[in-house]
C-alpha cells in the first residue's frame, strides 16, 4: 500500500490535486470535509452534530472525526493505498491514523504539505465561495478562522511527520497541473 497525507491550510488545493492523484496511482481518495458535508446533506446524526462546528469555520471533535475515518478506511481495504485529504487536523488524529494503519500491517509513507500564502488562500476561498455553496466560504471572518486554527492546532502536525523522516513541502501556487507534477516527483521517489 501507499498511503499518503496530503496535507496545508484551507484552500492549498488538496481536493483538487486529490482528484488527479487518484487516478494516476489508483489510490482511494479520503476527504473527511466531503465526509461530513455527505452527512450535513443527507441529514444524519453524524451531520447535525459536525455542522455546528464547520459552519462556525471550527474544528469537529476528534472522537467523531476519527471514528468516521476509521469507518471508511474499513469499507476500502481492497484498494492500493489511500490518500488522506483533511486528516489528520490534529495531533490525537495523527496518532490515531498511525496505529489504524499499523493495524492494517501498513504505514503513512509520506506527509506532502501544499504551500501557499494566506491573502491567496482568501481569495481562493472567496471565490470558492461565489459556487461551492458553502457556508464556510461565503463568509470572510469564517475563512481568516479557518485559516487561524490551521496554524493553532494543525500546522504542528509537520513536525509530527518530520520526525517520522516523512515530510515533503511543495510549492502549492501554479497551475492545477504543475502542482500535480510536482506532487508525483515526490510519490514517485517513495
Ligand atoms: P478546507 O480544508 O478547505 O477548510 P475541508 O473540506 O477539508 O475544507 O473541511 C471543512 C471543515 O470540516 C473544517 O473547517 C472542519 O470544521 C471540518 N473538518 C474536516 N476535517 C476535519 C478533521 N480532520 N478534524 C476536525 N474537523 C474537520
Amino acid at each position: 500500500m501507499i498511503n499518503i497525507v496530503l496535507f496545508g491550510p484551507p484552500g492549498a488545493g488538496k481536493g483538487t490535486q486529490a482528484e488527479h492523484l487518484k487516478e494516476k496511482y489508483n489510490l482511494k481518495h479520503i476527504s473527511t470535509g466531503d465526509l461530513f458535508r455527505y452527512n450535513i446533506k443527507n441529514q444524519t446524526e453524524l451531520g447535525l452534530l459536525a455542522k455546528s462546528y464547520i459552519d462556525k469555520g471550527a474544528l469537529v471533535p476528534d472522537e467523531v472525526t476519527i471514528k468516521m475515518l476509521n469507518a471508511k478506511v474499513e469499507q476500502h481495504l481492497e484498494s492500493k493505498g489511500f490518500i488522506f485529504d483533511g486528516f489528520p487536523r490534529t495531533e490525537a488524529q495523527a496518532v490515531s491514523l498511525n496505529e489504524l494503519m499499523a493495524s492494517k500491517n501498513s504505514q503513512i509513507n509520506a506527509m506532502i504539505a501544499l504551500e501557499v500564502d494566506d491573502e491567496i488562500l482568501v481569495n481562493r476561498l472567496l471565490k470558492r465561495g461565489k459556487t461551492s455553496g458553502r457556508k464556510d466560504d461565503a463568509n470572510e471572518d469564517i475563512i481568516r478562522n479557518r485559516i487561524k486554527v490551521y496554524y493553532n492546532e494543525t500546522e504542528v502536525l509537520k513536525e509530527f511527520y518530520k520526525k517520522e523522516n516523512k515530510y515533503y513541502g511543495v510549492d502549492g501556487v501554479g497551475s492545477i497541473s504543475e502542482i500535480t507534477d510536482r506532487i508525483s516527483k515526490v510519490i514517485d521517489t517513495l
